[in-house]
């Protein structure tokens, strides 16, 4: 019974129950005499010191049994979270430069969009696009661009405010959200980062290497849609591409 605990279903313990009882009635009503201990023959008090020794020896072998179940258990429990952990890190972050992914900024925007229609706060958008990045992987190899990339959003992140939250959309691309906050506020943050591409010591990463960021920042307009936010800085980018390049500009 006591093993029966933890390995019988609760339809087989009913019935390793009713049997045991059954038998037991059996037994019981069978004997007509005393029933107690054998204590008094030597043979009758060996049986009962075996009785006394087998059931001490199982309630040790169960405890033993019920530790090790709850070991194996607190393991796999551990091992587990990691996984999950591991899963939610690879569904909300960019691989390569472990920044959010396009999914978790989307899901991020969403809801200070919401919070902009709601309260009618400020919130802007920001989209960086590496200068010339494709001739970095052609003069550099590709080892080298992923490189930088990783590098770009370390640099970036390093010099971030703890309220924007910035991420990978994909490719040399990339989004910060400023939430409560003006283009004329959004400029400071993004020179902050666009000075420190700029001022960066890319040769370290390889010799003759040297990277600018190009920015393209839209204001959020009551009830316009995100795809539309983000359509205007993008549209915003296509001055600074068009001459210059490492340059701000704000969308119309
Ligand atoms: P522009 O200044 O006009 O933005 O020029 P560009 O060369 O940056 O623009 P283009 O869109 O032509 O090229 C983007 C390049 O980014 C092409 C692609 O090889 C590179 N790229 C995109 N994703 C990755 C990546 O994950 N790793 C590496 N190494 N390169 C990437
Ligand atoms: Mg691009
Ligand atoms: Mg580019």
């Amino acid at each position: 019974f006591s093993f029966g605990l933890v390995v019988l279903s609760t339809r087989q313990f009913l019935w390793a129950l009713g049997v045991s009882s059954v038998a037991a009635i059996v037994v019981f009503a069978g004997i007509s005499g005393d029933i107690g201990f054998p204590i008094k023959t030597l043979y009758g008090r060996t049986i009962l010191l075996l009785v006394f020794l087998l059931t001490l020896g199982r309630c040790v072998a169960l405890s033993m049994y019920v530790s090790g179940l709850r070991t194996s258990l607190t393991k796999k429990n551990k091992a587990l979270w990691e996984s999950h952990k591991q899963i939610e890190e690879l569904a909300s972050h960019d691989e390569l430069t472990s920044v959010a992914n396009r999914r978790s900024l989307m899901i991020f925007l969403l809801a200070e969009k919401t919070r902009a229609d709601r309260t009618g706060s400020k919130l802007c958008v920001a989209i960086f696009d590496l200068d010339h990045f494709k001739s970095v992987n052609d003069k550099f190899g590709h080892l080298v661009g992923d490189k930088a990339l990783k590098e770009f959003a370390a640099t970036t992140c390093s010099v971030l405010r703890e309220t924007d939250q910035f991420g990978r959309l994909g490719g040399e691309e990339f989004l910060l959200v400023l939430p409560f906050t003006s283009l004329d506020g959004a400029m400071i943050p993004l020179e902050r980062i666009r000075t420190a591409v700029n001022e960066k010591a890319w040769n370290q990463l390889h010799d003759g290497l040297t990277l600018t960021v190009s920015v393209g920042v839209s204001e959020y307009r009551k009830s316009e849609t995100i795809e539309q936010l983000l359509e205007r800085a993008d549209s915003a980018l296509y001055t600074p591409k068009l001459g210059g390049r490492n340059r701000i500009v704000t969308a119309a």
